[in-house]
């Protein structure tokens, strides 16, 4: 059997965290749907987007209708039923646009409607078709997609998708980092026993840590190591160009957000610009139209990025840092909020809090 060794940065780490989880988990059952019946955390929400001009920008991936597709509650998954309560808190609440349709009043010189909100959706999922969309068509509310389009014509999934599935339907207990070059020392983790997230979370980060190449390489060591995977079970599978097309002409956003999905703040600046420039033609080839919009892969920086998306001539970057944006915000640099896997009260707390208090972006990044 493989060994926590002693010392072992995950599992010093592993106690705290996992009754973290566990406070968070009686919160969101027993303590928001209390305090969410006094309409507390409505009137937090209300009061912090009664600044004129603010603008609220929500942030998905995945949208499900099966558990078994969230393996290990990473936050990037929201369940059908949770999404369609919180479209319909959206709808009801404020007034819906997309952001390249704020970008471009902003730009002509005209205020944003009040309570203004867009939905975004990162790394273009069949699911945001196949799940998200017939809720947003049935509640008439805009959305934008952003797509890396590396390895949509080979039908690859990405990669993290690649390491979550291996993980999950492993038949190993244990992961040896060092074999799969993710640490220089001999450094086995294990998650027998153990909901696994604090361990994919810590491989995923470790994996974020390397340039491109070098990344990929350990994403397939990685898998290699722990065994044949069906990705599919996972339903990682990501929208094709005639998909894009097909939401497109019905009126959805899609917006750039690079080629590979790389971290941008490793890459040098030819490869930047290649991400920048190439993933933005690729889409308006198949789109057969402009695309003005980026989110930065990851919610990683280039110092440079910004420049680049100017020279460009992108008109919006989206970031993953999360809060509210004020009048008049930076186009180029806007915050987005992401939402939680949530019913409607705990959900109201968590929006709530992320729109009054700005902060860094933390957790797993996609
Ligand atoms: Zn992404």
């Amino acid at each position: 059997l493989p060994v926590r060794p002693q010392g072992c940065p995950i599992d010093d780490e592993h106690e705290r965290r996992n009754l973290l989880r566990r406070v968070k988990a009686l919160v969101k059952q027993v303590v928001s749907p209390v305090v969410d019946a006094t309409g507390w955390y409505d009137r937090r929400v209300r009061r912090a987007v009664a600044h004129a001009g603010s603008w609220t920008i929500v942030m998905y991936h995945r949208v499900i209708d099966n558990p078994s597709a969230d393996p290990f509650g990473l936050g990037m998954c929201v369940h059908r039923d949770h999404f369609e309560q919180q479209v319909r808190y959206f709808a009801r609440h404020f007034n819906l646009l997309t952001v390249g349709d704020a970008c471009q009043r902003l730009s002509a010189g005209q205020a944003l409607p009040r309570r203004a909100l867009s939905i975004t959706f990162d790394d273009g999922y069949l699911d945001n078709l196949t799940c998200a969309w017939p809720i947003l068509q049935r509640h008439e509310v805009p959305f934008s997609i952003y797509v890396p389009t590396g390895g949509v014509d080979e039908g690859q999934c990405l990669w993290w998708d690649r390491v979550i599935a291996a993980m999950a339907g492993t038949s190993r207990s244990g992961l040896d980092l060092q074999e799969v070059g993710l640490s220089a020392e001999r450094l086995t983790v294990t998650w027998a026993g153990l909901d696994g997230h604090e361990v994919v979370q810590d491989v995923l980060a470790r994996l974020w840590a390397l340039p491109r190449a070098e990344c990929e390489r350990a994403v397939d060591r990685l898998v290699a190591w722990l065994g044949p995977v069906d990705l599919l079970a996972q339903g990682a599978q990501r929208l094709d160009r005639h998909q894009l097309r097909q939401l497109h002409r019905a009126g959805v956003e899609i917006g750039a957000h690079s080629v590979s999905h790389p971290n941008l703040s490793l890459l040098g600046l030819d490869e930047l610009r290649d991400e920048l420039v190439r993933s933005r033609d690729v889409l308006q080839a198949w789109l057969d139209a402009p695309v003005r919009g980026f989110a930065h892969p990851g919610g990683w920086q280039h110092a440079q990025a910004r420049d680049v998306l100017a020279e460009q001539g992108y008109a919006y970057a989206l970031t993953t840092e999360s809060g509210l944006n004020l009048a008049p915000p930076d186009p180029m640099n806007l915050r987005r909020v992401g939402m939680p896997d949530a019913p409607l009260a705990d959900f109201r707390r968590a929006f709530g809090g992320a729109l009054v208090r700005a902060t860094p972006a933390d957790g797993v990044r996609f």
